[in-house]
Protein backbone atom coordinates (compact mmCIF):
# COMPACT_ATOMS: atom_id res chain seq x y z
CA UNK A 1 0.00 0.00 0.00
CA UNK A 2 1.62 3.00 -0.84
CA UNK A 3 2.30 6.14 1.79
CA UNK A 4 2.03 3.21 4.49
CA UNK A 5 4.51 4.24 7.59
CA UNK A 6 6.72 0.67 6.96
CA UNK A 7 7.23 -1.65 9.40
CA UNK A 8 6.41 -1.48 12.96
CA UNK A 9 7.45 -3.28 16.08
CA UNK A 10 5.25 -6.06 16.80
CA UNK A 11 4.16 -5.65 20.30
CA UNK A 12 3.32 -8.97 22.96
CA UNK A 13 0.22 -8.45 25.25
CA UNK A 14 0.96 -9.53 28.98
CA UNK A 15 4.40 -10.71 27.99
CA UNK A 16 3.30 -14.18 27.46
CA UNK A 17 3.17 -16.92 24.40
CA UNK A 18 0.40 -18.69 24.38
CA UNK A 19 0.77 -22.24 22.70
CA UNK A 20 -2.35 -24.37 21.71
CA UNK A 21 -2.11 -28.04 22.67
CA UNK A 22 -4.61 -30.49 23.23
CA UNK A 23 -3.85 -33.95 24.66
CA UNK A 24 -6.08 -35.53 21.79
CA UNK A 25 -3.89 -34.53 19.14
CA UNK A 26 -1.88 -37.85 19.32
CA UNK A 27 -4.84 -40.45 17.67
CA UNK A 28 -3.64 -43.91 18.91
CA UNK A 29 -2.23 -45.07 15.56
CA UNK A 30 0.12 -47.60 17.51
CA UNK A 31 3.98 -47.96 16.38
CA UNK A 32 4.65 -45.98 14.10
CA UNK A 33 7.69 -43.55 12.36
CA UNK A 34 5.46 -40.67 13.61
CA UNK A 35 6.20 -39.87 17.09
CA UNK A 36 2.67 -38.38 17.86
CA UNK A 37 3.70 -38.79 21.56
CA UNK A 38 6.16 -35.62 21.29
CA UNK A 39 2.99 -33.06 20.78
CA UNK A 40 2.52 -34.12 24.66
CA UNK A 41 6.29 -34.14 25.60
CA UNK A 42 6.89 -30.81 24.19
CA UNK A 43 3.54 -29.52 26.47
CA UNK A 44 4.73 -31.18 29.74
CA UNK A 45 8.26 -29.70 29.20
CA UNK A 46 6.46 -26.13 28.75
CA UNK A 47 4.06 -26.75 31.67
CA UNK A 48 4.78 -24.12 34.48
CA UNK A 49 7.36 -22.19 32.01
CA UNK A 50 7.34 -18.19 32.73
CA UNK A 51 6.20 -16.67 29.91
CA UNK A 52 4.29 -19.50 28.39
CA UNK A 53 0.72 -20.33 28.64
CA UNK A 54 -1.09 -23.60 26.99
CA UNK A 55 -4.18 -23.90 26.04
CA UNK A 56 -6.67 -25.83 23.84
CA UNK A 57 -8.18 -24.89 20.81
CA UNK A 58 -11.72 -25.69 19.57
CA UNK A 59 -11.73 -28.37 16.85
CA UNK A 60 -11.48 -26.79 13.37
CA UNK A 61 -15.11 -26.72 11.48
CA UNK A 62 -15.54 -28.73 8.94
CA UNK A 63 -16.18 -25.73 6.90
CA UNK A 64 -12.81 -24.75 7.13
CA UNK A 65 -11.49 -27.54 6.19
CA UNK A 66 -13.54 -27.45 2.98
CA UNK A 67 -11.93 -24.30 2.01
CA UNK A 68 -9.23 -26.03 1.39
CA UNK A 69 -9.79 -30.02 0.79
CA UNK A 70 -11.92 -31.36 -1.29
CA UNK A 71 -15.21 -32.66 -0.42
CA UNK A 72 -14.72 -36.33 -1.17
CA UNK A 73 -11.57 -36.15 1.05
CA UNK A 74 -12.95 -34.83 3.74
CA UNK A 75 -15.80 -37.02 3.84
CA UNK A 76 -13.05 -40.11 3.32
CA UNK A 77 -11.50 -38.89 6.39
CA UNK A 78 -14.50 -38.52 8.97
CA UNK A 79 -15.76 -42.18 7.68
CA UNK A 80 -12.40 -44.14 6.66
CA UNK A 81 -14.25 -44.50 2.79
CA UNK A 82 -13.29 -45.35 0.49
CA UNK A 83 -9.86 -46.83 2.55
CA UNK A 84 -7.36 -45.90 0.30
CA UNK A 85 -7.77 -42.53 0.36
CA UNK A 86 -8.66 -42.27 4.31
CA UNK A 87 -5.30 -43.33 4.21
CA UNK A 88 -3.59 -41.65 1.41
CA UNK A 89 -1.26 -39.61 4.08
CA UNK A 90 0.17 -43.17 5.10
CA UNK A 91 -1.39 -43.34 8.84
CA UNK A 92 -3.92 -46.48 9.54
CA UNK A 93 -7.31 -44.77 9.39
CA UNK A 94 -9.09 -45.50 12.58
CA UNK A 95 -12.14 -43.38 13.90
CA UNK A 96 -9.95 -41.41 16.22
CA UNK A 97 -8.14 -40.00 13.36
CA UNK A 98 -10.96 -37.50 12.84
CA UNK A 99 -11.55 -35.73 16.28
CA UNK A 100 -7.39 -35.94 16.19
CA UNK A 101 -7.17 -34.04 13.26
CA UNK A 102 -9.77 -31.37 14.03
CA UNK A 103 -7.61 -30.79 16.62
CA UNK A 104 -4.65 -30.26 15.23
CA UNK A 105 -5.62 -27.88 12.43
CA UNK A 106 -7.76 -26.33 15.17
CA UNK A 107 -4.59 -25.38 17.42
CA UNK A 108 -3.18 -23.96 13.92
CA UNK A 109 -6.36 -21.85 12.99
CA UNK A 110 -6.22 -20.68 17.01
CA UNK A 111 -2.46 -19.57 16.49
CA UNK A 112 -2.69 -17.79 13.60
CA UNK A 113 -5.56 -15.92 15.15
CA UNK A 114 -3.75 -15.43 18.04
CA UNK A 115 -0.24 -13.98 16.22
CA UNK A 116 -2.72 -11.24 15.37
CA UNK A 117 -3.66 -9.78 18.14
CA UNK A 118 -0.38 -11.30 20.45
CA UNK A 119 2.23 -10.70 17.28
CA UNK A 120 3.14 -14.24 17.79
CA UNK A 121 2.20 -17.45 19.24
CA UNK A 122 2.29 -21.12 18.42
CA UNK A 123 0.21 -24.36 17.92
CA UNK A 124 1.94 -27.88 19.70
CA UNK A 125 1.36 -29.27 16.36
CA UNK A 126 2.34 -29.79 12.87
CA UNK A 127 1.55 -27.96 10.04
CA UNK A 128 0.99 -30.87 7.93
CA UNK A 129 2.64 -29.37 4.42
CA UNK A 130 2.90 -32.66 2.40
CA UNK A 131 -1.13 -32.62 2.17
CA UNK A 132 -2.56 -31.73 -1.33
CA UNK A 133 -6.12 -30.10 -2.16
CA UNK A 134 -7.93 -34.02 -2.86
CA UNK A 135 -4.93 -36.02 -0.55
CA UNK A 136 -3.22 -36.74 2.00
CA UNK A 137 0.86 -37.56 1.72
CA UNK A 138 4.01 -38.33 4.11
CA UNK A 139 1.66 -38.55 7.22
CA UNK A 140 -0.27 -35.32 6.63
CA UNK A 141 -3.98 -35.77 6.59
CA UNK A 142 -5.05 -32.27 6.52
CA UNK A 143 -3.02 -28.98 5.45
CA UNK A 144 -3.16 -26.60 8.77
CA UNK A 145 -1.27 -23.80 7.48
CA UNK A 146 -3.20 -23.44 4.28
CA UNK A 147 -6.20 -24.51 6.69
CA UNK A 148 -5.73 -21.30 8.99
CA UNK A 149 -4.46 -19.04 6.37
CA UNK A 150 -8.07 -19.30 4.43
CA UNK A 151 -10.07 -19.03 7.75
CA UNK A 152 -8.05 -15.43 8.67
CA UNK A 153 -9.04 -14.52 5.31
CA UNK A 154 -12.45 -15.63 5.65
CA UNK A 155 -13.19 -14.04 9.01
CA UNK A 156 -11.75 -11.02 7.12
CA UNK A 157 -8.60 -10.70 9.48
CA UNK A 158 -6.12 -11.26 6.78
CA UNK A 159 -5.44 -10.29 2.84
CA UNK A 160 -1.85 -12.42 2.50
CA UNK A 161 -0.29 -14.64 4.56
CA UNK A 162 3.30 -16.10 3.83
CA UNK A 163 4.26 -19.82 4.98
CA UNK A 164 8.11 -19.91 5.96
CA UNK A 165 8.49 -23.75 5.86
CA UNK A 166 11.88 -24.91 7.57
CA UNK A 167 11.28 -28.82 7.66
CA UNK A 168 13.53 -31.06 6.68
CA UNK A 169 11.59 -31.88 3.47
CA UNK A 170 10.06 -29.93 0.74
CA UNK A 171 6.75 -28.81 1.13
CA UNK A 172 5.01 -29.97 -1.55
CA UNK A 173 1.64 -29.90 -0.82
CA UNK A 174 1.61 -26.53 0.21
CA UNK A 175 3.25 -25.44 -3.12
CA UNK A 176 0.70 -27.11 -4.49
CA UNK A 177 -2.11 -25.07 -2.80
CA UNK A 178 -0.45 -21.82 -3.39
CA UNK A 179 -0.66 -22.28 -7.41
CA UNK A 180 -4.03 -21.47 -7.14
CA UNK A 181 -3.70 -18.89 -4.23
CA UNK A 182 -2.21 -15.86 -5.63
CA UNK A 183 -2.44 -13.90 -2.34
CA UNK A 184 -0.55 -16.87 -0.16
CA UNK A 185 3.63 -16.84 -0.41
CA UNK A 186 5.35 -20.16 0.39
CA UNK A 187 9.08 -20.55 0.76
CA UNK A 188 10.68 -23.58 1.61
CA UNK A 189 14.27 -24.39 2.86
CA UNK A 190 14.89 -27.79 2.32
CA UNK A 191 17.74 -30.82 2.86
CA UNK A 192 18.59 -31.82 -0.67
CA UNK A 193 18.86 -35.45 -0.14
CA UNK A 194 17.15 -37.55 2.92
CA UNK A 195 19.27 -40.43 3.93
CA UNK A 196 17.31 -43.85 3.91
CA UNK A 197 14.36 -42.00 3.72
CA UNK A 198 11.68 -44.82 2.92
CA UNK A 199 8.52 -43.00 3.92
CA UNK A 200 9.19 -40.12 2.17
CA UNK A 201 8.60 -42.60 -1.06
CA UNK A 202 5.70 -41.81 -0.47
CA UNK A 203 5.23 -38.64 -1.45
CA UNK A 204 4.12 -38.29 -5.11
CA UNK A 205 5.47 -35.31 -6.22
CA UNK A 206 8.95 -34.08 -4.16
CA UNK A 207 9.69 -30.91 -5.52
CA UNK A 208 7.53 -28.68 -7.73
CA UNK A 209 9.00 -25.63 -10.10
CA UNK A 210 9.10 -22.73 -7.72
CA UNK A 211 6.17 -20.35 -8.65
CA UNK A 212 5.49 -16.88 -8.88
CA UNK A 213 4.16 -16.83 -5.09
CA UNK A 214 6.50 -20.33 -4.02
CA UNK A 215 9.88 -20.23 -3.81
CA UNK A 216 12.18 -22.72 -1.90
CA UNK A 217 16.01 -23.31 -1.18
CA UNK A 218 17.81 -26.48 -1.45
CA UNK A 219 20.42 -26.53 1.41
CA UNK A 220 23.77 -28.87 0.44
CA UNK A 221 24.34 -32.12 2.49
CA UNK A 222 26.72 -31.34 5.12
CA UNK A 223 25.59 -27.53 5.64
CA UNK A 224 25.64 -26.32 8.79
CA UNK A 225 24.78 -22.85 10.93
CA UNK A 226 26.30 -20.59 8.45
CA UNK A 227 24.68 -22.38 4.88
CA UNK A 228 21.38 -22.59 6.78
CA UNK A 229 21.53 -18.19 7.80
CA UNK A 230 22.56 -17.80 4.66
CA UNK A 231 19.12 -19.45 3.15
CA UNK A 232 17.45 -17.99 5.87
CA UNK A 233 18.63 -14.24 4.49
CA UNK A 234 17.59 -15.37 0.83
CA UNK A 235 14.33 -16.97 1.81
CA UNK A 236 13.30 -14.40 3.90
CA UNK A 237 13.50 -11.81 1.14
CA UNK A 238 12.12 -13.75 -1.24
CA UNK A 239 9.17 -13.58 0.63
CA UNK A 240 9.22 -10.38 1.26
CA UNK A 241 10.08 -9.42 -2.50
CA UNK A 242 6.87 -11.72 -3.39
CA UNK A 243 4.34 -8.89 -1.17
CA UNK A 244 4.67 -8.00 2.07
CA UNK A 245 2.15 -10.44 4.35
CA UNK A 246 -0.53 -9.54 6.98
CA UNK A 247 0.52 -12.89 8.88
CA UNK A 248 3.75 -15.48 9.02
CA UNK A 249 3.39 -18.83 9.41
CA UNK A 250 6.69 -20.53 10.14
CA UNK A 251 7.03 -24.34 10.12
CA UNK A 252 9.73 -24.89 12.51
CA UNK A 253 11.01 -28.64 11.81
CA UNK A 254 12.69 -30.50 14.11
CA UNK A 255 13.71 -33.16 11.22
CA UNK A 256 16.60 -31.21 9.81
CA UNK A 257 18.58 -32.01 13.38
CA UNK A 258 21.86 -33.91 12.61
CA UNK A 259 21.35 -37.29 14.08
CA UNK A 260 17.72 -37.17 12.24
CA UNK A 261 17.72 -40.75 10.57
CA UNK A 262 16.72 -38.73 7.89
CA UNK A 263 18.74 -35.74 7.66
CA UNK A 264 21.77 -35.11 5.75
CA UNK A 265 22.44 -32.18 7.49
CA UNK A 266 24.63 -30.64 10.19
CA UNK A 267 22.75 -28.86 12.46
CA UNK A 268 22.68 -29.24 16.04
CA UNK A 269 20.86 -27.98 18.81
CA UNK A 270 22.37 -24.73 19.22
CA UNK A 271 22.15 -24.40 15.14
CA UNK A 272 18.10 -24.82 15.36
CA UNK A 273 17.52 -22.24 18.00
CA UNK A 274 19.89 -19.65 15.83
CA UNK A 275 17.98 -20.69 12.92
CA UNK A 276 14.54 -19.62 15.05
CA UNK A 277 16.04 -16.93 16.67
CA UNK A 278 17.08 -15.52 13.03
CA UNK A 279 13.12 -16.33 12.27
CA UNK A 280 11.35 -14.71 15.02
CA UNK A 281 14.03 -11.76 14.70
CA UNK A 282 13.00 -11.00 11.26
CA UNK A 283 9.34 -11.30 12.11
CA UNK A 284 9.60 -8.71 14.65
CA UNK A 285 11.66 -6.42 12.48
CA UNK A 286 9.54 -6.20 9.93
CA UNK A 287 6.62 -5.88 12.05
CA UNK A 288 4.89 -9.36 10.66
CA UNK A 289 3.08 -11.46 12.78
CA UNK A 290 4.08 -14.73 13.43
CA UNK A 291 2.97 -17.98 14.24
CA UNK A 292 4.92 -21.19 14.39
CA UNK A 293 3.78 -25.06 14.44
CA UNK A 294 5.88 -28.15 14.64
CA UNK A 295 6.99 -30.23 12.16
CA UNK A 296 9.08 -33.46 11.54
CA UNK A 297 11.13 -34.86 13.99
CA UNK A 298 12.71 -39.12 13.91
CA UNK A 299 15.53 -38.98 16.41
CA UNK A 300 14.92 -42.44 18.19
CA UNK A 301 15.90 -40.86 21.21
CA UNK A 302 12.17 -38.47 21.25
CA UNK A 303 13.98 -36.49 23.73
CA UNK A 304 16.18 -34.95 21.23
CA UNK A 305 13.17 -34.03 19.18
CA UNK A 306 11.61 -32.30 22.04
CA UNK A 307 14.55 -30.23 22.78
CA UNK A 308 14.49 -29.00 19.07
CA UNK A 309 10.88 -27.77 19.45
CA UNK A 310 11.45 -26.08 22.85
CA UNK A 311 14.94 -24.56 21.78
CA UNK A 312 12.08 -22.73 19.68
CA UNK A 313 10.93 -21.38 22.83
CA UNK A 314 13.52 -20.31 24.05
CA UNK A 315 14.58 -18.19 20.84
CA UNK A 316 10.94 -16.85 20.56
CA UNK A 317 11.56 -16.05 24.34
CA UNK A 318 14.82 -14.14 23.95
CA UNK A 319 13.55 -12.26 20.78
CA UNK A 320 10.29 -10.99 21.70
CA UNK A 321 11.21 -10.03 25.60
ZN1 LIG B 1 9.91 -33.45 7.47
Amino acid sequence: MDGSPGPVPVAISHGVITAYHDPGFAAPLGDHVMPMRKFQLVADALAGRAGIRVEAPSPVATADLLRVHSSAYVEAVRSGEPRALAESQKFPWSPALWPSVLLTNGAAVAAAARALDDGVAAALASGFHHSHADHGEGFCTFNGLVVAAEALRAAGRVDRVAVLDLDLHYGNGTASLCATRPWLASCSIYGNDYWQNTPYRDVETVRHADGPNHVSLALPNGSGRAILLAALERGTARLLAIARPDLVLYQAGADPYREDPYSPLDLDHDDLRERDRFVFAWARREGLPLAWVLAGGYTPDVSKVVDVHVGTFDAAQSVYR
